[in-house]
């Protein structure tokens, strides 16, 4: 459904990401690990172009990512994305933070609109709260919320970039437990994170990166309980 062929990106003198090749298969959960600084974040930001590639090929179901206008904002709403940081409009009730996308870039009504939004809020645990504003919610709430924005647009993949890290403990569970149903349902998931658990309980694949390069991947149970490379024993051995 995802494929990276041959990605390369440079920050300047920073070969930040360094010849990625990655198929993501249709209902496939993919966990990226990896230490700080080793391309995470990058990556997928450049899988729904927020930053763009200097060679190599990104396909969406088939299709190249386009580069500009009406087409990317299109594909945009293909890729569903939740960030650390849940980047909810802070002057608008939950309902709208939900609503705003699909009313304004798949150009659906209100009415509609809405119905799906209490829908996927009541999904996510968090549907009597509609009607209040982002900064009366726990990071928990809010981060379902963002989850449920995401899903408002109904994407063919999220992306997941340490959607807990932020989170105090407390919370970090009912946010996993959200994604591993989502997983369960069947969504194609690329998920950065150090959450081992939720790796073993949802992952289909870890892929390990350093230095910007994929250095292992394997699945879940042989990538944590027998490393191949030193960096991914080193890592697992600072985390675990
Ligand atoms: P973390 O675990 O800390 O989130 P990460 O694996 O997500 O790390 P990235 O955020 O992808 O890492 O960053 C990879 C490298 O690229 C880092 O060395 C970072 O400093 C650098 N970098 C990221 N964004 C930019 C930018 N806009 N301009 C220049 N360098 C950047
Ligand atoms: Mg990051």
């Amino acid at each position: 459904l995802v494929v990276l062929d041959g990605v390369n990106k440079w920050y300047g003198d920073l070969h930040v990401l360094q010849d990625i090749n990655l198929s993501v298969r249709e209902r496939e959960v993919v966990v990226v690990i990896g230490p700080s600084g080793s391309g995470k974040s990058t990556l997928c930001r450049t899988i729904n172009r927020l930053e763009t590639i200097d060679s190599g090929s990104i396909t969406l179901d088939g299709q190249l990512l386009p580069q500009e206008g009406k087409a990317l904002a299109n594909l945009r709403a293909e890729v569903g994305m939740v960030f650390q940081s849940f980047n909810l409009f802070a002057h608008k009730s939950i309902l709208e933070n939900v609503t705003l996308g699909p009313i304004k870039v798949r150009g659906q009504g209100k009415a509609e609109a809405e119905t799906r939004a209490r829908e996927l809020l009541d999904r996510v645990g968090v549907g009597h709260q509609a009607d209040k504003y982002p900064a009366q919610l726990s990071g928990g709430q809010q981060q379902r919320v963002a989850i449920a924005r995401a899903l408002a647009m109904n994407p063919k993949v999220m992306l997941f970039d340490e959607p807990t890290s932020a989170l105090d403990p407390e919370m970090i569970k009912e946010v996993l437990d959200v994604m591993v149903d989502l997983a369960e349902g069947g969504m194609t998931m690329i998920v950065v994170t150090h959450e081992m658990g939720f790796a073993r309980t949802a992952a289909d694949r870890v892929i390990f990166m350093a230095d910007g390069a994929i250095a292992e991947e394997n699945d879940p149970e042989s990538f944590f309980t027998n490393p191949q490379s030193d960096r991914a024993k080193d890592f697992l051995g600072k985390i675990l």
